[in-house]
């Protein structure tokens, strides 16, 4: 039995005017998950425990068959895992963004997109500086993507760890124009630490030679870090001996890579995917066909009808949810064909049009049985799964009902 789990992020929707009240999943033309949804099985699922952010990590860590309430540990600890940094128990890790900071106010929480390339000599600055200041620095910058970076603190106990793991920290995106000040009136002693760093960055960021060409050129200097996002290292179960199968994971995306990591998945590379509309659609359905040749499972990512939804572009989300159709679930599932395998495609959470954003609420589900009959469900969208029979419990539940319930 093969087991194949499409996740097209934030595909699910509101009604729309300008599609005459429907919504981008029933307006568009997908023959192949339609073939799935008229011989499977609909409902509801929700994979955002109550009390969390509705995040592409938390839902799809939920996916994966993983209680975010018993695993999720932050965002930072999931990058690391996607960038192969190898860490202790003791560890906390941050997401460290590179910032423009001007007058104690988040200016820029990106530094204008900085690059790579520019980033690393940053992060190798501050390595050297704190290195040679102290004699015993616990910390290390790593240097990631564009302006996401990390930064791992090496606590003197698992207890010291799990201290600053709860440490009310700030997205920089959510506080661009505030008060850095207040977002950091932090008392305890490795927090005051914490913001000792950050602060002590700008001493060396702010008169770098890269941040001097790139105030010439007429962008935003990166002058210092924001921490956040941090977490101890996650202890998600095997996947492999939870429920004997093997998987893999295909994604143009860190944070559901470092998921793959930690539940020891095989993560697959896939060359032109990028996370964005403009991701290389036929690689993946390539790539997923080989991927389910030496493996159970396949849990297949694709980030473009989410990127269509923040960027609130209709026309971009229904053809998203075509190409999906099209070169991923199509031949995907005509691979499998005189094979027995079981199929379910659902968002991890709505990312709807209007709101341009993630919400909490329920997402359609459609599960596929090669060996059984459907439930009569008309169509994988928000309207044509209310007919389906599937009991909506946990979205954690979902791996182990696939595969051994349907
Ligand atoms: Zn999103």
């Amino acid at each position: 039995m093969k087991y194949v789990i499409f996740i097209p992020d934030g595909s699910s929707d509101l009604p729309l005017d300008e599609l005459d009240g429907k919504t981008p999943l029933q307006v568009a033309e997908t023959p192949n998950i339609d073939k799935l949804a008229q011989n499977g099985f609909g409902g509801f699922t929700n994979n955002v425990p109550d009390g969390y952010t509705p995040g592409s990590d938390v839902a799809n860590m939920s996916i994966f068959g993983y209680n975010p309430a018993d695993y999720y540990t932050g965002r930072g600890p999931l990058e690391a895992g996607s960038m192969g940094i190898d860490t202790k128990p003791t560890d906390v890790i941050f997401r460290c963004n590179t910032i423009t900071e001007k007058d104690d106010t988040m200016e820029n929480f990106n530094a204008d997109h900085i690059t790579s390339e520019e980033a690393a000599v940053l992060m190798d600055a501050l390595n050297q500086h704190f290195n040679e200041k102290y004699d015993d620095f616990k910390g290390k910058f790593y240097a990631g993507i564009s302006y996401r970076h990390l930064f791992v603190y090496s606590c003197e106990s698992e207890e010291d760890a799990n201290l600053l793991s709860d440490l009310n920290t700030v997205p920089p995106h959510d506080i661009a124009g505030e008060n850095l000040t207040e977002y950091t009136t932090w008392e305890d002693d490795m927090a005051v630490n914490m913001r000792d760093i950050m602060y002590e960055t700008q001493e060396v960021l702010k008169d770098h030679e890269v941040n001097k060409k790139r105030i010439a050129d007429g962008k935003c200097p990166a002058n210092m870090v924001w921490l956040w996002g941090q977490g101890t290292t996650p202890k998600l179960p095997d996947f492999k001996e939870t429920y004997g199968l093997t998987g893999a994971v295909i994604t143009g995306v860190d944070l559901l890579k470092g998921i793959g990591v930690f539940a020891n998945l095989d993560v697959i590379d896939v060359p032109g995917a990028t996370g964005f509309f403009d991701t290389d659609y036929g690689a993946k359905g390539q790539y997923g066909i080989e991927a389910l040749k030496n493996h159970d499972v396949l849990l297949i990512h694709i980030e473009a009808p989410d990127e269509a939804g923040h960027a609130q572009l209709i026309d971009e989300k229904v053809k998203a949810i075509e190409r999906i159709d099209e070169f991923i679930v199509g031949p995907i599932i005509e691979s499998l064909q005189g094979e027995d395998f079981k199929a379910a495609i659902l968002p991890d959470h709505p990312t709807p049009i209007s709101i341009g954003t993630h919400t909490r609420d329920d997402v359609p589900l459609v599960i596929y049985s090669s060996d059984k009959t459907g439930d009569g469900c008309t169509s994988f969208d928000e309207e044509g799964v209310k007919t389906g029979s599937i009991e909506k419990q946990e979205g954690y539940k979902l791996m182990s009902r696939l595969i051994n319930e349907f």
